[in-house]
């Protein structure tokens, strides 16, 4: 249980309705240093005070909106149309500040047909939306399971359950220190209830409850296990370990590897190479790499570190093109599902259920890899069939992992996403889903850059056995194989239940309440980063006893370990309180609050509500903001000492990353929102299903992980930042005055052939990149470079592209 901040604040709540344009905000704090040394105003900017609690939310660059007005109209002054009028209700993004440099410092009136891709939207959602949003404050908590693979500490007895609320009698009131989930301790401060004349009065719900623990029973630490049931003896099990001992197994090496991979026709698709290399069998050296190639090698590597990692483990590959081929460990002869079969999720299951593997991969990899290797790229894509297949496979062994590696629609057999079907598919890998969660297999997705796959519906597989999404290069498929693997399940079947005082709320931020003190979540698959975040607040009409100097917190984990062992985890800890919601902030942990603000905002916008998510977004962003420079001021303190001065940094550089994340939350939905039309006739709600079933591939996978986040992703996704078209502007001004360089710039936007051709049409003003071959700069546009800037901002400007910053990422084009 990790908390917001230092203080639970026991005023309040605040609502705000808020006014949410159709336009970029900057989220981020452009007073703190950038990601890229240089901030990203290159003149000082104004600061403006912001006022505590003062919403400066319509605001674009975090100006009073008064001042903002005045900004644009000077700006639409200064800066003329650059390639003619826009079309008509396309809203311009602002660049901030006149740049000193000007990239369109001479532009030229150009001929533009008036509908370059397709007729113009029609009708256009509302520009302005108003959504009501709680204000943020620091009162969230966030649970972090993946300290169950920590050593717990065995009771003795029975849980003592309070006959008022059912929390678990913990002794909080004893302990003058109380150990956290990540092994530190921090002082405790009792609060009200306790233990009298054989009466123990509840600490949460103040019931009494006839007080029977013998001295033994009484819990001795405030983390403590009850073990529920004891793992059944025989069963299945692969493992030597004692079937007693409680601690969760994080060795898993005998559970199950399965590879499912796409052998479809589109497989065949080749990419170049910086470098040519030799390939399997082949007698020259090439230049191209097809993407079958690219996951067959990705295998070979996989196969190897297994072999070298998890000895014990069994791997088998399932593949499918029409049909699906069980190649299962190579040691066997390989099974082809066709026909009706591939209809029938049923048998699909069955077939993989029947299919046994006995042999460990170092007994079974030369095989399996000759195999792999003699694969070939044909057909359609029966990738529905396949999944069901790897999950009959990996039924009886908990823990174990599918690998979804797919290039296409899912369009043969059960579960195609091809038109009409789509609908009947989401309940097939929907139930599938759940048939993997109950079984403790994870599934996990990959897909290739630049191909359609409606990841939408199948990255709900992964989400729901809390394995990963990931859209990848083909040329560095074998790290993203591994990262697929690099969280093996710690637990299954988890089921949370967390309880506050009385006279607190705790809320999901699917379902807010503001009227229960507990709520209960099933969880499933546990893995050591499975983060779930709440937020928590004082019940609009009770009353806390204000001579109570801190409040109670349990979280009560239900819990199977890998061997089937099925236990109860008690956590219990304790809060101080204040009124002051400055004094929270004062004391608040930013890397707490930004997982729970973008855990949260991603949540809401996965259901299509993009302008509350934006909201929340932005509430939560700006808090962030004030509590950072509440703090640079406190660093001014001629008192504060050298660690208090590091933990300010810490705070700082943890807020950047996190600001980060919500400007690419921000940046992303925007542009969606920009780009989408809907019929003016469409209620609310069916807005936001025909957002969610239509949504893009990038999008989808940005929801799905921002869902799941964590610090280790948040600073991942540090290296693929999506940037708006202003911060594109100063890069591109830094390159050019050589302030920062960077290996390339890579241009995603696959959805879009005809726009490189409109753009290489048109007549553009040249801008020269002043580059030696190492900082050799390509912008892609997926087929063609973009020579200059200009082409590509106009490029983002029609379409609204983001733009995807890669400083690690190989040149690679896709050759057509
Ligand atoms: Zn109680």
């Amino acid at each position: 249980m990790n908390a917001g901040s230092h203080y639970c604040y026991t005023g309040k709540d605040e609502y705000e309705e808020m006014e949410i344009e159709n336009e970029i905000v900057n989220l981020q704090d452009d007073t703190l240093t950038d990601p890229f040394g240089l901030p990203l105003q290159q003149q000082p900017q104004q600061q403006i005070p912001v006022p505590y609690g003062q919403p400066q939310l319509q605001s674009l660059f975090g100006q009073p909106q008064q001042q903002q007005q005045q900004q644009q109209q000077q700006q639409q002054q200064q800066q003329p149309f650059l390639f003619g009028q826009p079309q008509q209700q396309q809203q311009r993004i602002y660049f901030g500040q006149q740049p000193q440099y000007n990239p369109f410092a001479q532009p030229q009136p150009q001929p533009q047909p008036q509908y370059l891709f397709g007729k113009p939207q029609q009708q256009r959602v509302a520009q302005k939306e108003k959504k009501l949003v709680k204000k943020a404050n620091t009162n969230i908590l966030n649970i972090n399971l993946g300290t169950l693979s920590n050593e717990p500490t065995i009771a003795t007895g029975d849980p003592l359950h309070c006959k008022g609320c059912d929390v678990i009698y913990s002794h909080i009131n004893n302990f003058t220190e109380i150990k956290n989930a990540d092994g530190s301790t921090s002082k405790n401060i009792a609060t009200g209830g306790g233990v009298k004349d054989g009466v123990w009065t509840c600490e949460f719900c103040g019931e009494p409850t006839p007080f029977n623990l013998h001295d033994q029973e009484i819990p001795k630490s405030n983390i403590i296990d009850y073990v529920i049931e004891p793992a059944p003896i025989t069963k299945n099990n692969n493992n030597n370990f004692n079937q007693n001992t409680p601690t969760v197994e994080v060795n898993q090496d005998s559970s199950l590897v399965v590879f499912c991979l796409d052998i479809s026709g589109s497989m065949q698709r080749t990419y170049n190479l910086p470098q040519p290399v030799y390939h399997h069998g082949a007698k020259s050296k090439s230049f191209d790499i097809s993407r079958l190639q690219c996951v067959q090698y990705g295998i070979e590597s996989q196969l190897e570190a297994l072999a070298k990692d998890f000895p014990n483990r069994r791997v088998a590959i399932i593949a499918f093109n029409a049909n699906v081929l069980i190649i299962g460990d190579g040691t066997q002869k390989p099974i082809t599902i066709s026909g009706d079969d591939l209809h029938n999720a049923e048998k699909l299951i069955a077939h993989g259920a029947q299919h046994t593997l006995n042999k460990p991969i170092t007994k079974t990899r030369s095989m399996l890899l000759k195999k792999v290797l003699a694969m070939y790229a044909d057909g359609n894509t029966a990738l529905g069939p396949a999944i069901a297949v790897a999950v009959g496979m990996t039924a009886a062994v908990p823990g174990s992992t599918i690998v979804v590696a797919t290039d296409g629609l899912s369009n043969a057999g059960i579960g195609s996403l091809e038109g009409w079907k789509s609908l009947e598919s989401a309940k097939f890998y929907n139930e599938i889903g759940e048939i993997a969660k109950k079984n403790g297999t994870t599934v996990s997705v990959l897909t290739i850059k630049g191909t359609d796959t409606k990841l939408e519906q199948i990255g709900q597989l992964a989400e729901m056995t809390n394995g990963t999404v990931d859209i990848v290069d083909p040329l560095k498929i074998k790290e993203e194989f591994k990262a697929a693997l690099e969280l093996p399940i710690l637990a299954t079947h988890c089921s949370i239940k967390v309880r506050l005082h009385r006279g607190l709320y705790i809320s999901d931020p699917l379902a807010p309440t503001v009227n229960q003190s507990s709520i209960s979540k099933e969880v499933g698959n546990v893995n050591r980063e499975t983060i779930i975040a709440f937020d928590y607040g004082t019940i609009p009409d009770r009353v806390i006893d204000e001579s109570l100097k801190s409040l109670p917190f349990q979280l009560q984990i239900t819990y199977t370990t890998l061997k089937g062992m099925k236990c109860l985890r008690v956590m219990t800890m304790t809060q101080e309180t204040t009124k002051e919601q400055k004094l929270a902030e004062e004391h608040a942990k930013i890397e707490e609050i930004g997982i729970n603000m973008v855990q949260n905002s991603s949540k809401t916008a996965a259901t299509g509500d993009y302008n509350k998510s934006r909201a929340q977004n932005m509430q939560s962003a700006n808090m962030m903001k004030r509590i950072v420079h509440q703090q640079q001021q406190q660093m001014q303190s001629p008192v504060i000492n050298q660690q208090q001065q590091q933990y300010f940094q810490q705070q700082q550089q943890s807020a950047q990353v996190w600001l980060q994340q919500a400007q690419t939350l921000e940046t992303t939905l925007t542009t969606n929102i920009q780009k989408e039309s809907f019929n003016s006739n469409l209620s609310e709600e069916d807005r936001y299903r025909q957002r969610q079933s239509q949504r893009n591939d990038e999008t989808a996978t940005m929801l799905f992980n921002m869902k799941q986040m964590n610090s280790r992703k948040a600073r991942n996704n540090d290296k693929s930042v999506v940037l708006s078209i202003f911060s594109i502007i100063d890069i591109w001004r830094s390159i050019q005055s050589n302030i920062i360089s960077l290996s390339s710039l890579f241009v995603d936007y696959s959805n879009c052939g005809c726009l490189v051709t409109s753009v290489i049409d048109g007549s553009e003003q040249k801008v020269d990149v002043p580059l030696d071959e190492q900082e050799n700069i390509n912008l892609y546009s997926g087929k063609k470079e973009f020579s200059s800037i200009t082409k590509l901002v106009y490029a983002i400007q029609m379409e609204r592209f983001n733009i995807l910053l890669n400083p690690d990422h190989a040149p690679g084009v896709i050759k057509e």
